[in-house]
């Protein structure tokens, strides 16, 4: 059987190796961890996760046990920290697949010793701030103690943190995070701490905004897939590519009088007869409804040119006004990505629905085919073309 779908996403790999790089090149000496945790951010966790270790990264970070499992099952052997504290249950599988856990309660260091695995070194996360997760500074020197007690099951290998305003460089508590992690560094017991410890920080902004936050290495998931990871970083980004475009076929093309309505609610209503191109990607595909109910109409790009979204998205399908211009079914229209000189980006996206780009490439729904682009087989120092 086939069954073709006129709409996908396409994944470029060597705008991958080519953000891989620029990340790198900036934090120097510092190492580079991808973060591929949630499907790497809708682009594919197992492709990414390659590409991002074939372009000179160190190891990979995910937020769940499932998704680190993913990555062993695809062959991928490279280091796998576990960003958070996992289910008790998922124990033996994170002892399996040889993963890197993050710790910081007492009851989660004592069930990991519990396993008896050798192979088990584990990073401590200390809550300088986030309150997201993590230990209190206070409790980070006991519950370092308690890792080195459980030798020889369970060696303190890493010391982490999470930063909370890294995108704002104008805020002051990145810095109090850092001095807040430095004093808490200084009160581990001596002998726990020492030059096999990896202390790690940053998150892209933080990689990117912030060098006393790049340390061992840093942490980057968004900006590997060309996303800015805020406005106030913005023009720390502007080398990065983007990785997703979100690409489909005009499914349908019509002529609409003046005065006539459209989509649910007929909401939208034409001041002049207009060629309408309907397009099959809808909200159940991650093309937020929003984008149709705010102010201004979100374009799309049809023929090189950037064209309104008329009515409401609608689940499957959305529809755009091409005025008089000439459109056929089959033509191509980028949603997310470059046609001819323009380019539509996650971030005008985000930007227009008072979000940011993480949510609108997390969103694009599994129901569109990944269509992955191999990087060209050169180092990306030594740019083919
Ligand atoms: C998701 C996450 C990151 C990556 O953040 P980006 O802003 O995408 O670079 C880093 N560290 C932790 C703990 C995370 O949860």
């Amino acid at each position: 059987m086939t069954a073709a779908r006129w709409a996908w996403a396409d994944v470029d790999l060597g705008a991958v190796a080519h953000n891989v790089e620029v990340v790198r090149r900036t934090v120097e000496p510092s190492a580079v961890w991808a973060v591929v945790k949630a499907d790497g951010y809708g682009h594919g966790a197992v492709p990414v996760g390659r590409a991002a270790l074939d372009a000179g990264c160190e190891g990979l970070c995910v937020a769940l046990t499932a998704e680190a499992v993913a990555l062993r099952d695809a062959g991928i052997d490279a280091p796998i920290l576990l960003l958070s504290e996992q289910p008790i249950v998922d124990v033996p599988a994170i002892v399996a697949a040889g993963l890197t856990p993050t710790v910081y309660t007492t009851g989660y260091v004592d069930a990991l010793a519990a396993a008896q695995s050798r192979r088990l070194g584990v990073h401590l996360k200390v809550d300088t701030g986030m309150r997201r997760v993590g230990c209190a500074p206070a409790d980070a020197p006991g519950l370092a103690a308690r890792i080195a007690g459980h030798a020889p099951w369970l060696r303190l290998a890493g010391v982490s943190t999470h930063l909370a305003v890294a995108d704002d460089p104008t805020r002051r508590e990145t810095d109090l995070q850092l001095e807040q992690l430095d004093a808490t560094l200084a009160e581990l017991p001596t002998g726990v701490i020492d030059g096999d410890v990896a202390v790690h920080v940053a998150n892209s902004a933080g990689a990117l905004a912030h060098p006393k936050a790049r340390r061992s290495f840093v942490r980057s998931g968004i900006a590997l897939y060309g996303v800015s990871p805020g406005p106030g970083v913005d023009p720390l980004a502007a080398e990065l590519r983007p990785v997703m475009s979100l690409r489909a076929r005009v499914s349908f093309v019509k002529r609409v009088p003046a005065g006539a309505a459209i989509s649910y609610g007929l909401r939208h209503v034409f001041e002049r007869d207009a060629t309408v191109a309907t397009v099959p990607l809808g909200y159940a595909d991650g093309v937020p409804r929003r984008l149709s109910t705010i102010d201004r109409a979100m374009p799309v790009l049809i023929g090189g040119r950037r064209r309104p979204i008329v009515g409401v998205v609608t689940m499957d399908q959305l529809m755009v006004d091409c005025g008089d211009d000439h459109v056929s079914a089959g033509d191509e229209v980028v949603l997310l990505g470059r046609q001819g000189d323009e380019q539509i980006r996650a971030e005008e996206w985000a930007e227009a629905l008072g979000t940011i780009g993480y949510e609108i490439v997390c969103g694009i729904s599994r129901r569109v085919p990944r269509v992955v682009a191999a990087p060209a087989r050169t180092s990306p120092l030594w740019p083919s073309r």
